[in-house]
């Protein structure tokens, strides 16, 4: 089999992906990033290519796209020397160095160094009405801190569905450029914090629709309102509304890890060593929201992504690995 001998191997196509891959190239580490193949539920670039305007990443005053930021981005870390695979990691093997990576596209990588940047993807209802929408910009979106201040939020009523500390802050976020803020929750009590939820319950612009579950999303181009079922009695009713937002938790994308690697109970990857990006195997880095559940910012992970590479720089160096040979392609 042939193997491909790489020095320092990124996994992932979003802010930390990229920023990793700008700094590691530029260290003159030769890096190679698989950003994934396209699927039904994954394309390259992550969450940011299901975001329509961006106003909160520095840098750019007006607002950008997502899709635009991960084209600079990428075009940034390609300028510098990265290569770019558009395949997927399938499987790792961690357990010896050099670390074995396989590729959906049959490669056998020998890497010394690996960079997951995977990401975490936004939990859906799994409505196609809400798809449509969300990847139209038509209004429903999983991030309020990143959506929720565009004009067309505004002085809207707005529904935040969930019912976990997420949801409690979408609403509390978007008070601030709401006419109302509705919360739809399936049950009849908040799993989110006490001290979220009675700020939530005290404030005057939020409401809640209890036992309430949304089974469609209403409008053609932008959202005009959601529909719900009452969960106990069936009930259906519609809800106006000017936008949706979907905080029902998120997935981080670490199950080709497959153990490899220590993750929290909530499946995202462990960082022992705090405002490190070091993970329980040496020589392996996390960054971006693959091991970040809490802030989930592009402009966080692509902070992270720059710490990991310089972690891999040291980390090859203290290593005798200062001046790697560029890839080459060895028989096994
Ligand atoms: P979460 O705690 O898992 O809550 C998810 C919520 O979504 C639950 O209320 C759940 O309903 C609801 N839900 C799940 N699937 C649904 C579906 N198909 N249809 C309708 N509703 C659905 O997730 P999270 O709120 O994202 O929080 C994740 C973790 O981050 C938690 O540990 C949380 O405490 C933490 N966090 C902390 C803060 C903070 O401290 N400021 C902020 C954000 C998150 P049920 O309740 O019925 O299961």
């Amino acid at each position: 089999m042939s193997d491909i001998r790489e020095t320092v191997v990124i996994i992932g196509s979003g802010p930390a992906a990229w920023t990793a891959a700008v700094y590691a190239s530029r260290a003159n580490l030769d890096p190679v990033v698989y950003e994934g193949e396209i699927s039904r539920d994954m394309v390259p670039g992550g969450q940011l290519m299901f975001t329509t305007d961006i106003e909160n990443f520095p840098g750019f005053p007006e607002a950008l796209g997502g899709t635009d930021l991960m084209e600079r981005m990428k075009a940034q870390a390609e300028r510098f020397g990265t290569r770019v695979v558009t395949e997927s990691i399938t499987s790792v093997d961690f357990s010896a160095r050099p670390f074995v990576l396989r590729s959906s596209g049959g490669s056998h990588i020998v890497a010394s160094t690996v960079i997951v940047a995977t990401g975490a993807r936004a939990n859906w209802l799994g409505l196609p009405s809400e798809e449509r929408l969300a990847r139209t910009g038509g209004g429903v979106s999983s991030c309020a801190v990143c959506d929720g201040a565009l004009p067309s939020f505004r002085n809207q009523p707005l529904v935040v569905v969930g019912g976990g500390d997420s949801a409690m802050e979408e609403a509390l976020y978007l008070t601030k450029f709401a006419s109302e803020v509705v919360i739809v929750h399936r049950r009849d009590s908040f799993r989110a914090s006490k001290v979220m939820a009675d700020r939530v319950l005290e404030h005057p612009k939020i409401r809640v629709e209890w036992n309430a579950q949304v089974t469609d999303v209403l409008g053609d181009d932008f959202i005009t309102g959601v529909r719900v079922a009452d969960t106990l009695t069936g009930e259906v009713r519609d809800i106006t509304c000017g936008g949706m937002f979907v905080a029902i938790g998120h997935t981080p994308n670490t199950a080709f890890l497959s153990g490899q690697l220590a993750l929290h109970e909530n499946g995202y990857i462990v960082t022992p060593d705090s405002w490190r990006t070091t993970t329980s195997v040496e020589g392996v880095f996390a960054c971006g929201d693959v091991m970040d559940s809490y802030y989930r910012q592009a402009v966080t992970a692509a902070g992270t992504g720059c710490m990991a590479a310089l972690e891999a720089e040291r980390w090859l160096a203290h290593h005798g690995i200062e001046r790697p040979a560029a890839a080459v392609e060895t028989t096994a």
